[in-house]
């Protein structure tokens, strides 16, 4: 028997493969429902992502998986706008003439700008294509001396600076260049004339988790299952122990796949990551009336949230009964930061009453309801010298035969944290341990 920790995207998927695979698994879930950070709410329609989601083109594993699952057909490539939101100013930033009247970078920044995005180097006047191709390279240059060196100090300032303040803020300094140049390969397709091609599945990513469990076996998959405690003997691992609200329960182990964040992995086995995680704070304002005409609108400026990602200007909102649906997000590097310590009223007080200042026609009584998530490990921070931090997937070597790590800290999740991320992971581990004798 083989035991899978986490009943999230990476642990079920991993199961999946295991039994594909002809191994007999048992996924142990500590909560009250498999999904994880792709968990759900209700709305008056489909239900939607506790925090934002999306697939991006360069994702393919949880396409192929979605085909293998019967999902195919459920899955609609959307555009998704994005904008950036400077002195009070949406300005749609997709397509070309958009950027072009773009009035916060001047013609040159944008031409390096669009160069860096196409990964040609244009630096010293003659064009190269190679430059980027290989992001070790990149892994220890600092993303701010990378920026100013490859474009100029107005892209620097104008464009990515408050992206990067928004994504790590304190941290900013810490992220190497080979994340940014991972990114723009991660992001994938754009139609030039309309915007970011995206992915989302008709009904969101509930149907997507419910058919992983379903091909899983759910008599294979136990919730309200905390994993404790693994005993290795003899060089392998021997034991697993669970909690339950029955009890605590030992069983013998084949393996352990531990498909959760690498404190858990401590916990059980002492392997210590020296990744380090930001929290996010994302609520679902649920309106009668839409607030704006994009999905993702960058925030330039000293707002108490990152983005407001407009979940029903991607998806429609008749799929939510007419309701529309914006998410409100922030990134947060420290438990001590102000926003961490607000209480869920507080938070919802500040930054609603801030989305009436940046749009003054915002209408309080159209909001319905105001839903708040908080997660302490919600993505890592790609500092300089990233890859060398990652779990691996297989920990024979560092703690015993038989342990695997598929959790957010494994490289498949690099260099961007991503369903489909986790599926890889996964993957990775079952067929390691499929492999095996
Ligand atoms: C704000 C935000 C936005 C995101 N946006 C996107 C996006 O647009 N597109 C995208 O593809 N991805 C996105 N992601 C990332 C995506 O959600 C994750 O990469 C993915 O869900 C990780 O899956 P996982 O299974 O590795 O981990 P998790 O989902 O964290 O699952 C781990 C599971 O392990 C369980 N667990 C923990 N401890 C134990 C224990 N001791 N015993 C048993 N079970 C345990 C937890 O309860 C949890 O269910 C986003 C994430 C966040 C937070």
């Amino acid at each position: 028997m083989i035991h899978v920790v986490g009943g999230g995207v990476a642990g079920l998927a991993s199961a999946y493969r295991l039994q594909k695979r002809g191994r007999e698994v048992r996924v142990l879930e500590a909560t009250a429902d498999v999904g994880g950070l792709a968990a759900t709410y209700e709305t008056a329609g489909d239900d939607v992502e506790t925090f934002y989601h999306h697939l991006s083109k360069s994702e393919e594993t949880i396409v192929e998986v979605a085909e293998e699952l019967g999902l195919g057909d459920r899955l609609e490539w959307r555009i998704g706008e994005n904008a950036y939101y400077v002195d009070g100013v949406v300005h749609p930033l997709d397509t070309l003439p958009q950027i072009a009247a773009y009035p916060h970078m001047s013609l040159y920044d944008k031409f390096r700008l669009g160069m860096l995005t196409l990964e040609i180097d244009v630096r010293g006047g003659v064009p190269k294509f190679d430059t980027y191709d290989d992001l070790t390279d990149f892994e220890d240059v600092p993303i701010k001396q990378f920026l100013l060196d490859h474009t100029t100090r107005g892209v620097y300032e104008n464009f990515f600076e408050p992206l990067l303040d928004a994504k790590f803020g304190d941290r900013k300094e810490d992220v190497s260049a080979a994340w940014l140049l991972g990114r723009i390969k991660f992001r994938g397709e754009r139609d030039l004339l309309r915007g970011e091609i995206l992915g989302y599945f008709e009904g969101g990513f509930a149907p997507f988790v419910d058919r992983l469990v379903e091909a899983v076996g759910r008599e294979h998959v136990t919730t309200g299952a905390r994993a404790t405690d693994v005993t290795v003997a003899d060089g392998a691992v021997s034991t697993i122990t669970y909690e339950t609200a029955g009890g605590e329960r030992t069983e013998e182990t084949d393996a352990v796949v531990v498909a959760a964040m690498p404190n858990v992995l401590e916990d059980l086995t002492g392997y210590v990551c020296e990744v380090d995680f930001q929290g996010a704070v994302c609520a679902v304002v649920t309106m009668e009336e839409a607030l704006t005409d994009t999905y993702w609108l960058n925030v330039a400026h000293d707002a108490p949230f990152g983005a407001l990602i407009e979940h029903t200007n991607f998806v429609p909102p008749e799929r939510y009964g007419g309701q529309h649906l914006l998410y409100v997000a922030s990134y947060v590097q420290d438990a001590e930061e102000d926003l961490w310590r607000m209480s869920d009223g507080e938070i919802e007080e500040a930054w609603l009453s801030h989305v009436g200042e940046m749009f003054p026609a915002f209408d309080r009584s159209s909001v319905i309801e105001f839903r708040l998530a908080r997660n302490p490990r919600a993505a890592p921070v790609y500092e300089r010298g990233y890859l060398d931090l990652v779990v691996p997937y297989d920990l024979s070597e560092a703690v015993a035969n038989g342990v695997y790590y598929a959790g957010m800290a494994s490289e498949a999740q690099y260099p961007e944290r991503s369903l489909n991320g986790g599926i890889v992971a996964g993957f990775e581990c079952a067929d390691r341990i499929a492999d095996r004798a």
